[in-house]
């Protein structure tokens, strides 16, 4: 529909604005942020939790930052016993969820601080992740208040490392919206982020039996979430084989048809036909390609370029990839900060290093810290991608004007279907283009990264993810019991 609930029951809703970091005051609070005393995380949970305490580090520069209690088993069971959903009627829980959100503006520079010193975003990436934390935040308050639906019951949540506050915070929100319980396990990387997080969600209302944490490892927190017959759903972002071993696990152990709602991988493309606008679709490949260090499962990660105009394009890049500040997260400048961890640094250098014979482009980058050289390598096409690497590196292929229909079959084959970029300035095309393409966002004439909560739904078919698409209107649906009457009216 066009009309979101919101604007039908008369609330306005408006994305977060970020902050204005040209205002000297508000740059002041972010610089300060990188001095901010770092948290421990633990297990928030209704019982006093139990486990092993783990380091937590620093990836632009290894130092240890702070320590993770990673729950152990029987945390994990005692939380399971203990979830409650929350009952307050719908409007209240609207009501704590935009507290929350205020209280995540209002603690930007501990929640900036995090981010780059635990997940090394750029301060950038980082405003961004949190103005998108806080949108989901309202934007599921304002889908959710109006409905008068049964909640499932206990809910798993398990987040990516890649948006460890945005993604963290938009499964719970959305499942507490429904009047779930929730229990969320972050990613093993960022533990610290998610407790500070839930603390806040705490402190703006949320019962702590209706939402409790559990950090620790897959094979133990996620293991236990995902094979209770207590849990009745299990929300999951991350990697498209962790998918498809929380499906055989849930379908062994919990009821026939308890929903997952995966959203996973992608192997994205993007073609350039020789009408585009080289200046502008060069600097949405550097954009999709490379930010957040190539770490988004949206990213770009194969470029089909009309022949014609290829060599052209291949040169511009190249260009631009010079122009690209590699480095410390906490400089301005910096476009491209290091990987998650030295394990990911030496998988994504590895893959470069075997591919050495198709390089046509790669950057130098500082020795110390897990950066990865952005660069560029040629291949025949998307079916000689044989995984998705998460980092930054860009395919490139050519193809000939009569061969369009053919690389969009291609693409279709592969069997992942997440983001699909278009730039061509050919109306009938975009539209033939779009209804052959198997993914669930298409983007023309604009980079394919950034997907705005409440304006472009987010979430892929296929390979890539079960829907219902994130910061759309179907999202909080499917948290409720499947058997609750429908809504009046
Ligand atoms: N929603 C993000 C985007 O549009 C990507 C999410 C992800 O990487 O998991 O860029």
């Amino acid at each position: 529909s066009l009309l979101a609930p919101a604007d039908l029951f008369g609330t306005s809703r408006r994305n977060s604005t970020g902050f204005d970091i040209s205002d000297e005051q508000t740059l002041a609070r972010i610089r300060a942020a990188r001095d901010v005393a770092i948290p421990d995380a633990v297990p928030l949970t209704v019982r006093e939790p139990s486990g092993t305490a783990q380091d937590v580090t620093n990836p632009a520069t290894g130092e240890k930052i702070a320590t993770v209690m990673m729950a152990d088993a029987e945390t994990a069971a005692r939380a399971i016993e203990d979830a409650r959903p929350w009952d307050a009627p719908a409007a209240e829980r609207a009501a704590v969820l935009r507290r929350a959100a205020d209280l995540y503006e209002e603690n930007f520079g501990p929640i900036l601080g995090i981010l780059a010193r635990e997940a090394g975003k750029s301060l950038a990436d980082a405003v961004a992740e949190l103005r998108e934390a806080v949108d989901f935040l309202r934007y599921y308050a304002a889908e959710g208040e109006p409905r008068a639906e049964a909640p499932r019951g206990i809910i798993g949540a398990i987040s990516p490392w890649n948006f460890p506050l945005a993604i963290f915070t938009g499964q719970i929100a959305a499942a507490l919206m429904a009047g779930n319980a929730v229990i969320a396990k972050p990613a093993e990387a960022t533990p610290i982020i998610a407790a500070y997080a839930v603390r806040l969600l705490h402190q703006a209302g949320v019962p702590l039996s209706a939402l409790q944490l559990l950090p620790g490892r897959g094979s133990v927190v996620g293991a236990a979430l995902t094979a209770d017959p207590r849990v009745k759903g299990v929300v999951f972002t991350g990697s498209t084989a962790t998918a498809q071993t929380i499906a055989r696990t849930m379908a062994a152990n919990l009821a026939p048809g308890t929903p997952l709602i995966a959203e996973t991988g992608g192997l994205n493309a993007m073609i350039v036909d020789s009408t585009a606008l080289p200046e502008q679709a060069v600097r949405d490949i550097v954009n999709g390609a490379f930010r957040s260090a190539g770490q988004r499962c949206s990213a770009l990660r194969c470029l089909y370029v009309q022949e014609d105009i290829a060599p052209h394009v291949i040169a511009m890049i190249r260009g631009a990839m010079d122009e690209l500040v590699v480095g410390d997260p906490w400089d301005l400048a910096t476009d491209v900060g290091p990987v998650i961890d030295a394990g990911a640094r030496d998988d994504i250098a590895g893959y470069i290093a075997a591919n050495g014979n198709r390089v046509i482009h790669k950057l130098e980058v500082p020795a110390q810290g897990t950066f990865v050289p952005p660069t560029m390598l040629r291949v025949g096409g998307i079916a000689d991608l044989e995984r998705e690497i998460f980092g930054p590196v860009l395919h490139v292929a050519t193809f000939k004007g009569d061969k369009l229909d053919q690389v969009v079959a291609d693409i279709n084959a592969r069997g992942f279907g997440l983001t699909f970029g278009l730039h061509t300035r050919i109306d009938s095309r975009v539209q033939e283009v779009s209804d052959a393409i198997h993914v669930g966002n298409i983007y023309v004439n604009r980079n394919q990264i950034g997907a705005v909560v409440g304006s472009q739904p987010f979430g892929g078919e296929g390979l890539s993810g079960t829907g219902p698409k994130a910061g759309g209107p179907r999202y909080v649906p499917r948290f409720y019991a499947p058997q609750a009457p429908a809504p009046a009216g």
